[in-house]
C-alpha cells in the first residue's frame, strides 16, 4: 500500500531541484500532488508527468497568491493533509558587502514564504483533522556559514518555526518536521560555485572539492524527497518539531 494514498499535498518551488523531486516522490506513493512554482510553465511541466497532479503558479513572497494557492488546491483536489513549503533561494555576499536588499531577498522567500505557506495552510489542514508540514531548512541552520549570513539565518528561522508550529498545533493532529540537507546537485548550488571559489580564493572546481572533502559527494534530490516521503507519512507518527540532517557525515565528523 503506497503510504501517502488518498492525500493531497502541496509543494511550493516544486518546478525543479528538491521541490520537484519530492513531488514525483509523493506521487509516487500514491498523494495527489499541487505542484506550485514561480514559474507556472515550469510547474505545468512536471505536473504533466504525474497523475491527477494540478499546477499552480505561486510567488511565496505574495501573500494574495499564496492563500489563492491553497484555496485552489482546496477546491480543485477537496482537502488538504500535507505541505512541502520548499521555495528558496540563495545569495553569496561577504557581509561587508551584503545590502539591505539582499539581506531582505533571500529572507522574503526562505523565512516570509514559509510563514505564508504554513499560516494559509493550517486552516485547510485543521479542517482535514490534522496533517503534515514537511519545511526545508538547511545544516547552515546549526551553524555559522561564511557568505551566506541570510540564507542561514533564514533556515535557522525556519527551523525554529517548525518546532513552534509543531508546540502550538500538536493536539490539533498536525505534526511540524524539518529536514536539513548538506549540499545537494541542484541549480541553487551549481549557480553559486563560481561566487563561492571566489570570495574563498579557490581555483575554479575548488569549491567541489571542498564539498566532496566533507560530504564524500553532493547529495541526490532524491535521497532527499525519500526523507520527505517519511516525514510526510504516518510512517513518522511519532516525530513532531523534529530536524533530520542528510548530509552524509558534513556535519558529524571534525576531521
Ligand atoms: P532550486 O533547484 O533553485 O529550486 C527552487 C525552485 O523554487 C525553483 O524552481 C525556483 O524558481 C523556485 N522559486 C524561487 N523563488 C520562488 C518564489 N518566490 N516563489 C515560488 N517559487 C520560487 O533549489 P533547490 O536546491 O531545489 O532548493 C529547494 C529548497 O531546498 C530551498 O528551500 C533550499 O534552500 C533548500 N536546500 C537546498 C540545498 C541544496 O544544497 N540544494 C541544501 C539545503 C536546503 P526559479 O528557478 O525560477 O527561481
Amino acid at each position: 500500500m503506497p503510504v501517502l494514498a488518498d492525500k493531497v499535498a502541496i509543494i511550493t518551488g516544486a518546478g525543479a531541484g528538491i521541490g520537484e523531486a519530492i513531488a514525483r516522490a509523493f506521487s509516487a506513493e500514491g498523494a495527489r500532488v499541487v505542484v506550485s512554482d514561480i514559474d507556472v510553465a515550469r510547474a505545468q511541466k512536471v505536473a504533466d508527468t504525474l497523475p491527477g497532479a494540478i499546477a499552480v503558479g505561486a510567488d511565496v513572497r505574495d501573500e494574495d497568491q499564496v492563500r489563492a494557492l491553497i484555496e485552489r488546491a482546496v477546491a480543485e483536489c477537496g482537502r488538504l493533509d500535507v505541505v512541502v513549503p520548499n521555495a528558496g533561494i540563495a545569495t553569496t555576499v561577504p557581509l561587508t558587502e551584503m545590502s539591505f536588499d539582499q539581506w531582505r531577498d533571500v529572507m522574503s522567500v526562505n523565512l516570509d514564504g514559509v510563514f505564508l505557506t504554513i499560516r494559509h495552510s493550517l486552516p485547510a489542514l485543521l479542517a482535514a483533522g490534522g496533517g503534515s508540514i514537511v519545511t526545508i531548512s538547511s545544516i547552515t541552520a546549526t551553524a555559522g556559514s561564511a557568505l551566506i549570513a541570510s540564507y542561514a539565518a533564514a533556515k535557522a528561522a525556519v527551523r525554529n518555526l517548525t518546532e513552534t508550529v509543531s508546540a502550538e498545533l500538536r493536539t490539533h493532529g498536525i505534526r511540524a518536521n524539518a529536514l536539513l540537507p548538506g549540499f545537494i546537485d541542484t541549480e541553487l548550488v551549481t549557480s553559486h560555485q563560481a561566487d563561492f571559489e571566489a570570495a574563498l580564493g579557490l581555483e575554479p572546481g575548488g569549491f567541489d572539492t571542498v564539498i566532496t572533502g566533507k560530504q564524500t559527494r553532493y547529495g541526490r534530490v532524491e535521497e532527499v524527497a525519500a526523507a520527505a516521503v517519511f516525514f510526510a507519512s504516518d510512517q513518522s507518527a511519532w516525530c513532531n518539531g523534529s530536524s533530520l540532517i542528510l548530509d552524509g557525515g558534513f556535519r558529524g565528523a571534525l576531521l
